[in-house]
């Protein structure tokens, strides 16, 4: 992970070290941070103390072109753009932020000349998981990329003392251990005490009377608190705009009740400030579930609210008018967790500001845009109307008024359709107890509503927004997630990012585009040789980390087959384990057959109360302790599980994959991220048509992926045909001896019932066609090996993987969100 030369030039290319004055300059700038910030002398310094040094000392070169984007931002009169994000997967920021400011080299020699080593302290950073996976990691991505195109914007989320949790596998089982990323301090982050907002909840509506005969509606809240922001700088590609990601803490406006301490009560007199503050406590940490909790809702509309009222005073205090909003503003709403803020915007403009309903519904909906990330009804949110009703009374009589319009104008337009298609297109869900459904509120609200992936976008309109799409047949678009280049290449992989640069020119990392020239020489011997030798490396170097945190020795020139994301079991790493235990097997009965060695990596999360999740966990655990010791598959085989994914890790294992594993249940997976960053690094990918896959497909074309499994088309046949999976079964050999290995206690001597509830779901449910998919899986994995053993072919296709993907770049994804949501204008650096 050295010599990031390439990265440090400037753009156009020209090999420049760092200039000897500028190292002086941040040797001197990082020694005084240590000595005045951290209060520390070189002597005794610890690690952290010269990380936090650093950081300070790298943090000081964001403040002037900060500072200086805001300003052009508002003399400009420009619109800002508004991501409303209830998660941030951010990661690690050193390298990042050094990469984007071009100071990876100045940075390196001037710790080097204090004796300190630039990549010792890259780990000492903690890595902050303000999110669960894919939607948080996303975020992250297009907030740097909305700063690399010098789009004015905003990231609004919370700062959650603790993120995601920390994963510790105990005999094969996941344990949860609070993550504390705060702990030591962050020093990236500015604390804006004086800027708060009060959030209030509870207490009741009053309809007053006033000149003129209306009505207005004015709100006594029972409880009100503050939302304390923290902003962090976030720098795009070097370093020409600078953005701001403002997370909300939740404060008690009167944190301690010093009457009730003077009579002797200390707990009583904090329980408002632990009421309050645990708003802002931890993570909600699900993914693609529901987290149905009341304090799940709380944190929600706290959020949404202090985001509205903060960008509102910042456009009122520059235009004095309110109605101006939809031509200076844009707000993203990611996924349904800030829908909350349509009602919330509607009370401000109607209530607090005076504004006719008809304006300000046009206002509003002009105002937000809305991106769907999931079709599975259960992950759909609804929140119980009696709980709206309590929590945010006024909130409720809005949305009741929102959809008595909405429907009104249904009947119109639509006279002759059942009462089914009204209940269906209703905010107000009846059937199941009241509950307001989030999706059609966002929907409704705004004039875009987009999915991530072009098949999960055509699904939307067939599934869980048909009836809306009927109603508003322009309002669904596409946009393709996509990934930061920046860190998913240039950090985590400077030895490719060099060949890169070497083979298809420096224009390469300022014009994704210019990756297609690898395409033509994908053939070339030498060229295969570099690719080859540079993921040889990066392979070394995960077999080190596999071997210091695991124990597990594995063999860098196997074939390195990985699945890392959330455990789910629409990601169906289930299915998975099921061919690594038949490859086993089969093993075993021809120890001697030229068999292309594997090792197979599993890295993710698992919700804590996902009981079948965390069950496939231990299997796959268990499978590894057998494999792993067996020595008749001695190097052939080898499994590993590596705890606490997190983006870290991601950065490690990505660089050193062979195979990237997407095998999803066609139709589930909204688009993926993972598998972009795979193949961006040279993975070949084995997947179903399915989210992004589909487009990946398109762009590698079939001689470079491996598809297989039913499509989205026949995964709706098969479930309606029923009884799949006895068939399934039956007819394969194979899947019968590993379902009987399971279930015989193979893989858990003297508990033969371990995994009852993972078989059983498989042989009499198995929702996700697990069993359906397996031979084809099995199959598709067999041209895998075939494919290796061709390693001129393997090679070539690993080069026209990262040559073809540059598509998937999120600077492209945030463009087609500027031109077609936002209505901004883009710089883009190339
Ligand atoms: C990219 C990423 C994800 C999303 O992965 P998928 O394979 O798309 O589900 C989740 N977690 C982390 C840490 C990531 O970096």
């Amino acid at each position: 992970m050295n010599d990031s030369t390439v990265l440090d030039a400037p753009a156009g290319g020209g090999p420049v070290g760092p200039p000897p004055d500028r190292v002086d300059v941040i040797r001197k700038s990082i020694l005084a941070k240590l000595t005045y910030v951290v209060g520390k002398n070189p002597a005794t310094a610890s690690e952290r103390d010269w990380f936090i040094a650093t950081a300070h000392a790298v943090r000081d070169h964001m403040v002037d072109p900060w500072i200086a984007s805001s300003r052009a931002t508002y003399a400009e009169g420009r619109k800002r753009v508004y991501y409303l994000s209830l998660e941030f997967l951010i990661g690690r920021l050193l390298f990042d932020t050094l990469g984007n400011l071009g100071l990876t080299d100045t940075v390196r020699s001037a710790l080097g000349d204090l004796g300190v080593d630039l990549d010792k302290l890259r780990t000492v950073e903690p890595d902050a998981a303000l999110g669960n996976g894919g939607l948080g990691r996303l975020a992250a991505c297009f907030i740097e990329s909305m700063a690399t195109l010098s789009i004015p914007a905003y990231g609004y989320g919370i700062r959650y003392d603790h993120g995601l949790f920390r994963q510790v596998i105990k005999g094969g089982w996941q344990q949860e251990y609070p993550e504390d990323w705060l702990s030591f301090g962050y020093p990236w982050q500015f604390e804006r005490p004086e800027v708060t907002y009060d959030i209030a909840f509870g207490g009741s509506v009053e309809a007053v009377a006033w000149p003129g005969g209306a009505t207005r509606y004015v709100w006594h809240p029972a409880e009100t608190i503050e939302a304390v922001a923290y902003d962090t700088p976030v720098v795009g590609w070097r370093g020409r705009h600078v953005n701001t990601l403002r997370l909300w803490s939740a404060r008690a406006m009167d944190p301690l009740r010093l009457d009730a301490f003077n009579q002797g009560d200390h707990v009583g007199a904090l329980v408002e400030q632990v009421k309050a503050e645990a708003i802002s406590k931890v993570l909600y940490p699900s993914d693609a579930t529901p987290a149905g909790q009341e304090l799940r809702l709380r944190q929600e509309y706290f959020f949404a609210s202090a985001s509205l009222q903060d960008l509102i005073y910042r456009h009122t205090r520059t235009y004095g008018d309110i109605r101006s909003l939809p031509d200076k503003v844009a707000i993203q709403l990611n996924d349904t967790h800030p829908a909350i803020a349509v009602a919330e915007l509607m009370r401000i403009l109607v209530d607090l500001k005076d504004i006719s309903w008809d304006e300000a519904w046009d206002i509003t909906r002009r105002t937000f845009a809305y991106t769907n990330h999931t079709l599975m009804p259960e992950a759909l949110e609804t929140w119980p109307v009696p709980l709206m009703e309590r929590m945010l009374p006024r909130h409720m009589q809005i949305i009741y008024l929102i959809n008595a319009y909405h429907l009104e104008a249904v009947r119109k337009d639509f006279p002759q359709d059942p009462d089914s298609f009204l209940s269906s297109v209703s905010i107000i869900e009846e059937n199941h107890g009241r509950r307001v459904k989030m999706g059609h509120l966002a929907f409704i609200g705004s004039h875009s509503v987009n999915g991530v992936s072009a098949l999960h976008s055509d699904l939307m309109k067939v599934t869980v927004f048909r009836d809306l799409h009927r109603l508003h047949p322009e309002r669904i678009n596409n946009k393709t997630n996509g990934i930061t280049f920046r860190r998913w290449l240039y950090q985590s992989n400077p030895g490719l990012t060099r060949a890169l640069v070497d083979i298809c020119g420096p224009r390469v990392l300022d014009d994704p585009a210019a990756l297609g020239a690898l395409a033509d020489r994908a053939t070339e011997a030498a060229v295969q040789q570099r690719l080859e030798q540079i993921k040889h490396d990066n392979k070394i170097a995960l077999a080190r980390l596999i071997r210091d945190r695991m124990e597990t020795r594995v063999n860098p020139s196997a074939l390195f087959d990985v699945q890392i994301k959330r455990i789910h079991e629409y990601k169906r790493q289930l299915l998975n384990i099921l061919e690594t235990i038949a490859l086993y097997q089969a093993m075993r009965a021809q120890p001697h057959r030229d068999w292309a060695p594997r090792v197979k990596i599993f890295a993710g999360k698992a919700a804590a109360s996902y009981h079948i999740a965390k069950l496939t966990i231990k299997l796959a655990n268990d499978v590894a302790a057998v494999v792993n010791s067996d020595p008749m598959v001695r190097d052939l085989l080898k499994v590993v599980f590596m705890p606490n994914y997190n983006v870290s890790l991601a950065e490690t294992i990505i660089p050193a994959a062979d195979l990237s594993e997407q095998i999803s249940t066609a139709g589930m997976e909204a688009s993926g991220t993972g598998n972009m960053k795979l193949a961006l690094n040279g993975a070949l990918t084995i997947g179903t048509l399915d989210g992004a896959n589909v487009e990946i497909r398109d762009h590698v074309g079939d001689d470079n992926i491996f598809i297989f499994g039913l499509t989205t088309d026949q995964v709706a046949e098969t479930r309606a045909r029923g009884n799949w999976a006895e068939a399934a079964i039956g007819n394969s050999p194979l899947l019968s001896d590993v379902l009987a290995a399971i279930e015989g206690g193979f893989f858990s001597p003297g508990e033969k019932d371990r995994f009852r509830d993972l078989t059983g779901n498989l042989r009499y449910h198995d929702h996700f066609l697990v069993t359906a998919d397996f031979d084809s899986y099995f199959a598709a994995q067999r041209r895998v090996d075939a494919k290796w053993a061709d390693k001129r072919a393997w090679w070539a296709s690993s080069a026209i993987n990262t040559a073809k993907v540059g598509w998937f770049s999120s600077d492209r994804t945030i463009a087609e969100y500027a031109r077609d949501i936002w209505d901004v204008p883009v710089r883009p650096i190339a």
